[in-house]
Order: structure tokens, then C-alpha cells, then sequence
């Protein structure tokens, strides 16, 4: 048997949090068993563990949506026991039993190999987020934004996707404005490459539909009136990647950034990216992450900590990324 988190709901439907001793039973079917060696918690992580968002959508749940360790058995003609591998996303820890145990039983078409030049904990401290980034900067490349077209602003730019986006874009060679409501980690983020440190309050109110231009585009982890607000901000021809709700889920914007400027949203989905995608972002994130700053952005903790874990990032108290050691 085997240590977990366990997520429940009672016929009121109040939530249970336990750790629990499971076996491999308690999981659910998949051609993959892997044991976990790392993990991590993400935002949304924290909404399963608290159930402060619909994420759980099947009962019992072990919650966690990433995981890097090492393949125990196999029925995937991709992968054999000993292999290193990597999942993020594909509704594990959501509709599939998760990442928040000693073992897990996972579809090994989910799995992609740990790429060369990173490591476990490596990969958990970029996790879904810091591979949301990655994907963000890549359709930020895709509709053709280099440099030269000006700056770029990262939005929650303290959190998980906005640690990494900032330390991906400086060593790209971007001049990146950090927009944060914590300005006191001004210096954290300038030693992450943020050129400029901006306060979140300029952005958080009501957007008009066009206003002065400040960015060539950018990466928004906030939605709501902020994303709206980066729009409106927007350069001729620019584009901003919209990959997270931190503010809200809504939208309140205008057609006017598009029309009349020429501007782009792209959507970023991490969950479902298909497998091709998915490579890319890890080789890319094997040769444009410096090391040292992620080890900077990445907070360690122990396997009995995620659940405190998971309130503190909620609460946006969670600086960078937190990175689970199981075997600690
Ligand atoms: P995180 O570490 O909690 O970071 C979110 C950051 O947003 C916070 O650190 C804070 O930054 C800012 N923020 C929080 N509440 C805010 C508010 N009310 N108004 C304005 N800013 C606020 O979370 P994360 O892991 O980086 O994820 C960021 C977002 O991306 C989440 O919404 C998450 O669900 C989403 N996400 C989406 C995908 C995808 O596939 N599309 C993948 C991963 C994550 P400051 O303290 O610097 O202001």
C-alpha cells in the first residue's frame, strides 16, 4: 500500500479532504503504472483541493495534475519499466485519478519521455504552468512577434505561468514588463529578466476600448479587466496570449483592439494540447529555460505540505512554482 491524497463529497456534496493508504486498486484503469517521484501544485490543484472551483468532476479523486517519475510496468508499446516520463494535464487529477500519490496508473499515450538536459525535479518545478508558458511564447512566435516589435507584458506576473514567461521571453531577448500586485518582489522579478515592474492596479479596473500603446503583446495569466485592459493597450499588429482566469473568467472587452488595431488573441490550452505540441514546448523549455532561474522561482516542499500548498495559492500567497519531492 501506498500514501495519497483522497478528495470526496458527501451526499450534501461537502468536500472531504484526507491522505489515505491506497492501492493500486483505488486507481483507475491505464496501460502505464508510474512511480511518482515529484509532483507539484498548481493553481488549479489548489481549486480541486480546496473546492473552490468545479475542477473534480468524479468521486473518490486523487488530485494532481503533473507528475515525473519512473515507469514500474508497462502495457504501452512506448514505454517500458525503467523509463523517466513526464504528464501533464489530460483531466488527471480532474476526471482521472492524479499525481497526489506514491504511484499512479496513467494512459501511457499521455506520457511524454523525460527530455534530455532535464531532470524530475526540474520538470515539476516548471510543471503545467511553467509548460504553459512555453506554449504561450511559441504562439506568441507563431503570429510572428520577435523583439524588435517592442515590449512584451506578463500579467500575474509573481505567479507560476508568469515567473517562467518572464524568465523565458528575457533570455529570448524581449524587454518584458512584469505587471504584479505584489511590487515588493520588484527585485525577484528584475533577477528573473522583467526589464520594468508595473502594479497590477493599472490594469484591474475597467478597460476603455482603446487606450494608449504600451506593448507589442504579452502573455495574461489575470482574464477579466486586466486581459481586457492589455488588449486595449496593444500595438498595432500585436498579439496577447490569454492562458489563465486568476482576476475572473470573464471577458469585458470590445471589438475595437481587433479592428481597429489589428490585434490578436491567442487561446492557449495546456490540458488537451496534442502530443506533437507538447514535445516542442519540452525541448523548447530543455534549451530556453536558464536553470538557475527556475531554481530561483521553484519553492521545495515535502508531500505532507501540498495541502497547505494548495490554500496559499488560492490566496496568492504561493511566489514562482512549488516543487513536491515525494520521497522527502
Ligand atoms: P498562480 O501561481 O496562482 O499565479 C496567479 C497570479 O495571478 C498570482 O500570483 C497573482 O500575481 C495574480 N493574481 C491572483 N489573483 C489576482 C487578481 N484577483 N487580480 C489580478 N491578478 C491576480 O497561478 P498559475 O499557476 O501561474 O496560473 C495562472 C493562471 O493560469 C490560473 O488562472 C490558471 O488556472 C491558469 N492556467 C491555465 C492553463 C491553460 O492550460 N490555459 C495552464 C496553467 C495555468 P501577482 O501577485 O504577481 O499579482
Amino acid at each position: 500500500r501506498f500514501k495519497g491524497i483522497l478528495l470526496d463529497r458527501d451526499e450534501a456534496k461537502v468536500l472531504s479532504v484526507t491522505t489515505a493508504e491506497l492501492s493500486l486498486d483505488d486507481l483507475m484503469d491505464g496501460d502505464v503504472v508510474v512511480e511518482v517521484e515529484w509532483t507539484t501544485v498548481n493553481y488549479k490543484d489548489g481549486l480541486a483541493i480546496t473546492g473552490r472551483g468545479p475542477v473534480v468532476r468524479r468521486w473518490p479523486m486523487v488530485p494532481g495534475i503533473d507528475c515525473a517519475g519512473t515507469v514500474v510496468s508497462s502495457d504501452n508499446a512506448r514505454f517500458k519499466p525503467g523509463d523517466r516520463v513526464i504528464l501533464n494535464g489530460f483531466g488527471v487529477g480532474e476526471t482521472h485519478t492524479g499525481a497526489f500519490a506514491e504511484y499512479a496508473r496513467l494512459n501511457g499515450d499521455w506520457l511524454i519521455a523525460m527530455p534530455e538536459g532535464i531532470d524530475g525535479r526540474a520538470a515539476m518545478a516548471i510543471g503545467t504552468a511553467g509548460y504553459t508558458a512555453m506554449l504561450s511564447v511559441m504562439a506568441l512566435e507563431r503570429h510572428g512577434l520577435t523583439p524588435d516589435r517592442g515590449p512584451l507584458i506578463v500579467t500575474g506576473a509573481n505567479g507560476g505561468v508568469g515567473t517562467v514567461a518572464i524568465a523565458l521571453l528575457a533570455k529570448l531577448g524581449y524587454h518584458v514588463i512584469a505587471s504584479t500586485g505584489r511590487p515588493e518582489e520588484g527585485d525577484f522579478l528584475k533577477g528573473l529578466g522583467a526589464a520594468e515592474v508595473i502594479h497590477r492596479d493599472e490594469l484591474t479596473g475597467p478597460a476603455k476600448p482603446l487606450a494608449k500603446e504600451r506593448w507589442a503583446g504579452g502573455v495574461d495569466c489575470v482574464g477579466s479587466h486586466t486581459l481586457a485592459n492589455v488588449l486595449a493597450m496593444t500595438s498595432y499588429g500585436g498579439a496577447v496570449a490569454a492562458c489563465g482566469l486568476a482576476q475572473g473568467m470573464d471577458l469585458p472587452t470590445s471589438v475595437a483592439p481587433f479592428i481597429l488595431r489589428g490585434v490578436s488573441l491567442l487561446g492557449i490550452d495546456s490540458v488537451m494540447a496534442p502530443r506533437a505540441l507538447r514535445e516542442e514546448a519540452w525541448a523548447r523549455l530543455a534549451r530556453d529555460l536558464d536553470m538557475d532561474k527556475l531554481n530561483a522561482l521553484a519553492t521545495e516542499i515535502g508531500f505532507d505540505d501540498i495541502i497547505d500548498a494548495a490554500t496559499a495559492i488560492l490566496d496568492g500567497r504561493v511566489r514562482g512554482r512549488v516543487v513536491v519531492n515525494m520521497k522527502a
